[in-house]
C-alpha cells in the first residue's frame, strides 16, 4: 500500500471536517440570531421573551468562542503531525531518556509529556469559557481557587490512573507479539469496567460531596417509582453541583453493587417532586431499553475495531513517515503509534458523527415514552421546560445543525411528543 495517499486522506479529512464544522456552527448562528426576538409559538405561554433572547446571546457566544477553538484545535493537530511537533517532541524524549532509563521510560514520557503540552494550550480556553462566558450569564459558581485545586486533583488522579494503564499497554504491545492489539482489548475493556465500579465511591467523591437524599418525601416517592420499574440500586444521592455550575442534572452511576442514583442539588432546588420523579423515569428508561448496555457494546467493538487497525498500522513504516514522524530504528515505536492513531482518528470520525446522535436522538425519545409510562408526562414536559430554562437552550436550533451534532432531540420537537405541561410558576 502506498503510504503517500494516508497524508493526503489525512490532510483532506482535517481540510473537510474543519470546513463542515465552520459551515454548521455558522448556520446555527445564523439561525438563533435570526429567531432572536420571538419567543416560538409552541411557546409562547411559557417562555418569556427574556429567557429566549438570553438563550440566543448564550448560544451565540458559544458560537463565536466555538469557531475559534476548532480553529485553534486543527492548528494544533496539524503542528503535531504534518508540521512535525510530534516528530520533534519525540527525538528530543528518545535522545534524552533511551540511554539511561530504557525503552518504557521513555515511552511512558512521550505519552506524559505530550499530554502535558496538550493540557496546557487547552488551558486558555477553558479559563475563557469558564470565567468569561459561563460567568457573564451566571452559569458559574466556581472561584479561580476551586478551580485550580480541580486541576491539581485532576492531574493526580491522572496520574494515578492513566500512566500504569499506559504502562500495561505499552508493556502488551511489546511481548505479545502480532496479536499483541487482542490482548490490549481485553486489557482497556478489563480496565474500563473496572473504573466504572470504582468511580461512584472512589473517583467521584474527589471531586463533590455526596450525601444521602434527606427529603423523606421525595425518596419515598422515588423509591416507589424504581420498585415499579423493577430497578434496584445502592442508594439515592445527592451530589454538591452548585459549588461548580448552575447546570443540573441527574444520572446513574456506577455497575453492579455499586450502582446509585446522583442528583445535583441544583436540579432538586428547581424541580417539584412530581417532576424529579418524571426525570428519573426517564433515565430508568434508558436502562429498561438497555441503551446503556448497547452503548457500552458498540463502545467496546468500535474500540475493538480501531485496535485491530492500529495493529496493522503500526507495523508499517509508511503509517508513521505519511503523517509526520519518523519511526525510531533502535526503539520500539508503541507509544508513537498509539499517539499519532489518536491524533489522526478524529477527523475520520467526524463524518460519522451524524450517526451517532442520530442514534441518541431516537434513543431519547424512546426514553420519554418510557417516563410518560411510568410517571406523568406532563411533568416531565414542565421539568424540559425548566432545565432548557435555566442551561440557556436554544428554542430555536439550525436543523442540519440538529442532525449533525444534537444528541437530545430539540425542546420543540420533545415537547411535541409529550402531553403538555402543568402550567406552573
Ligand atoms: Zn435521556
Amino acid at each position: 500500500m502506498d503510504f503517500s495517499l494516508l497524508t493526503l486522506a489525512f490532510a483532506a479529512a482535517l481540510l473537510l471536517s474543519l470546513a463542515t464544522k465552520f459551515w454548521l456552527m455558522t448556520r446555527q448562528m445564523r439561525h438563533v440570531s435570526a429567531h432572536r426576538n420571538e419567543v416560538p409559538a409552541a411557546f409562547a405561554g411559557t417562555v418569556t421573551l427574556e429567557a429566549h433572547r438570553k438563550a440566543a446571546d448564550y448560544t451565540l457566544a458559544k458560537g463565536r468562542f466555538g469557531l475559534i477553538s476548532m480553529a485553534f484545535g486543527s492548528a494544533v493537530l496539524l503542528g503535531w503531525t504534518l508540521l512535525g511537533g510530534l516528530d520533534a517532541l519525540n527525538i528530543a524524549l528518545r535522545d534524552a531518556l533511551l540511554p539511561d532509563w530504557g525503552p518504557m521510560a521513555y515511552q511512558l514520557a512521550l505519552l506524559a509529556v505530550f499530554a502535558l503540552i496538550g493540557s496546557l494550550l487547552d488551558l486558555p480556553f477553558e479559563l475563557y469559557s469558564t470565567f468569561r462566558i459561563e460567568q457573564r450569564f451566571g452559569f458559574n459558581r466556581m472561584t479561580l481557587k476551586l478551580w485550580l485545586a480541580d486541576q491539581a486533583k485532576g492531574l493526580a488522579v491522572g496520574v494515578v490512573i492513566a500512566l500504569p494503564l499506559a504502562a500495561l499497554i505499552l508493556w502488551i504491545m511489546g511481548a505479545t507479539g502480532t496479536l499483541w492489539w487482542l490482548w490490549a482489548w481485553a486489557a482497556w475493556v478489563g480496565f474500563n469496567l473496572v473504573l466504572l465500579l470504582l468511580y461512584p465511591t472512589v473517583i467521584a467523591p474527589i471531586f463533590n460531596k455526596f450525601e444521602p437524599l434527606p427529603d423523606e418525601a421525595l425518596k419515598a416517592r422515588v423509591q416507589a417509582l424504581m420498585q415499579r420499574c423493577g430497578f434496584a440500586a445502592k442508594g439515592l444521592f445527592v451530589m454538591d453541583g452548585s459549588r461548580r455550575s448552575a447546570h443540573g442534572n441527574a444520572y446513574f452511576t456506577g455497575l453492579g453493587a455499586s450502582k446509585r442514583v446522583v442528583f445535583f442539588d441544583t436540579l432538586l432546588a428547581r424541580l417539584s417532586a412530581p417532576e424529579v420523579e418524571a426525570v428519573l423515569a426517564h433515565e430508568l428508561g434508558h436502562f429498561k431499553h438497555k441503551h446503556v448496555i448497547k452503548r457500552m457494546v458498540a463502545i467496546f467493538a468500535a474500540s475493538l475495531a480501531g485496535l485491530a487497525l492500529l495493529g496493522w498500522l503500526s507495523a508499517k513504516s509508511g503509517f508513521y513517515t505519511a503523517l509526520g514522524v519518523a519511526p525510531n530504528l533502535t526503539a520500539p515505536n508503541d507509544a508513537l503509534a498509539l499517539l499519532l492513531f489518536m491524533l489522526a482518528l478524529p477527523p475520520f470520525m467526524f463524518f460519522v458523527s451524524p450517526l451517532l446522535s442520530w442514534s441518541s436522538r431516537k434513543h431519547e425519545f424512546e426514553a420519554d415514552a418510557y417516563a410518560c409510562q411510568q410517571a406523568d408526562g406532563r411533568d416531565l414536559a414542565s421539568a424540559l421546560l425548566k432545565l432548557h430554562e435555566d442551561n440557556a437552550a436554544t428554542l430555536t436550533p439550525d436543523p442540519v445543525y440538529v442532525r449533525f451534532y444534537y444528541s437530545h432531540p430539540p425542546a420543540s420537537q420533545r415537547l411535541a411528543a409529550l402531553p403538555a405541561p402543568v402550567a406552573s410558576s
